[in-house]
């Protein structure tokens, strides 16, 4: 390479060559392999803190950051039809890889043309913000900014494309570009599904709402607080006992989430599962989750009281004048029947073409 051509490629990086606007930005996450794409801006998001006691906002971040580019990957449905959680387990972690890497080279590409940019760790927790699973941004809220959808009962995304089978991504950029506007229609058709709650081994799921411990038990079966508990224990065993720990299903899944991220979080797929909310789900799930093994009296009764609380107008937590802006403001109004209609059609005119 001679002088010129090195300096050219040293410095063309860092000089503003190009000024891409927003449908360029979404129509290149696409190229990459993104699922879904949409952008935030930095000052809504920095406005609007999913809990204002412990801002996840950009500007804790980087205080030049104007745009949140939210890229999403959805889980291949396939692993939700079969028999055990384990191939849930482990294509969480291939998505996840991927969507890290459509992410990546998005910035890359935007530093390219001039705009200082990078991603943010999807799934890392800010421990000087709660002790919790509790990212530097919260991945779900930067999708609902970002226009892709709405909170679920269970407070996942619900994609209208994938319901809540998708991991999410941010890159924060130092260019400013037009945002997606957030959706006001709950995609959620909420108390009167209520399969999520219905799914719950551990009954984490409430009324728009969720007991992260509770669900960390099944979610993460070998993740952090599993880890700590098991070295409380085994600090206070005898000896005899330690070798027996240290030879227990739980190290192995210790290190089989070391090696694979398999166990350590991502662990219970059955909230997922059982949304009716996507065409994967039409397509798909529909037969092989229509029964939901787990669902008892008990939870179908909860779910009437939720419902019979929303109704009277009590103050609901995950409802309330702040939350609403996630959940939907304008409540359900059919998405998903208008969906499955939309899918039934399309399905017929293909099989009328065959
Ligand atoms: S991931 Fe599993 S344990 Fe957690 S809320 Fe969903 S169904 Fe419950
Ligand atoms: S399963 Fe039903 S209630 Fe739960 S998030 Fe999906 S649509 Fe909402």
């Amino acid at each position: 390479m001679n002088s010129h051509v090195r300096s050219q490629a040293h410095t063309a990086p860092f000089a503003r060559v190009h000024r891409p606007d927003a449908a360029e930005i979404k129509a290149l996450a696409r190229e990459l392999g993104a699922d879904l794409v949409g952008i935030a801006s930095a000052e809504t998001l920095n406005a609007f803190p999913p809990d204002p006691r412990w801002p996840q906002t950009p500007e804790r971040i980087s205080p030049h950051c104007k745009s949140v580019i939210v890229v999403v990957q959805r889980i291949p449905v396939g692993a939700f039809r079969c028999k055990s959680n384990v191939p849930v387990q482990y294509i969480d972690m291939l998505v996840l890889r991927k969507m890290d890497k459509v992410a990546y080279k998005l910035a890359e590409r935007l530093e390219r043309w001039g705009y200082p940019s990078f991603c943010t760790a999807a799934q890392e927790t800010e421990w000087t913000l709660k002790r919790a699973s509790y990212g530097r941004l919260s991945t779900r809220h930067l999708g609902i900014e970002a226009g892709l959808g709405t909170f679920g009962l269970e407070v996942n995304i619900l994609t209208p494309e994938y319901g809540p089978r998708v991991y999410l991504t941010g890159v924060l950029t130092e260019l400013e570009l037009e945002a997606d506007r957030p959706m006001t229609e709950q995609v959620c058709i909420g108390e009167s599904c209520s399969r999520c709650l219905y799914s719950c081994p551990v009954d984490a799921v409430e009324h728009f709402g969720i007991d992260k411990r509770a669900c960390a038990t099944e979610a993460q079966e070998f993740g952090f607080s599993t880890i700590l508990q098991f070295l409380e224990r085994f600090s206070a065993a005898s000896n005899a006992e330690k070798q027996r720990m240290a030879a227990s299903r739980d190290v192995f899944g210790f290190w089989q989430g070391l090696l694979r991220v398999v166990g350590s979080f991502g662990d219970c797929p059955r909230c997922l599962a059982v949304c009716p909310v996507g065409n994967d789900y039409h397509a798909h799930l529909a037969g092989p989750q229509k029964e939901i093994p787990e669902k008892t009296p008990e939870k179908v009764q909860l779910a009437r009281d939720m419902k019979a609380s929303r109704q009277r107008g009590d103050a609901i937590d995950g409802l309330n004048e702040w939350n609403i802006r996630w959940v939907g403001p304008e409540g359900y109004k059919g998405i998903v029947s208008r969906q499955l209609q939309e899918f039934k059609k399309a399905q017929a005119e293909r099989a009328g073409k065959a």
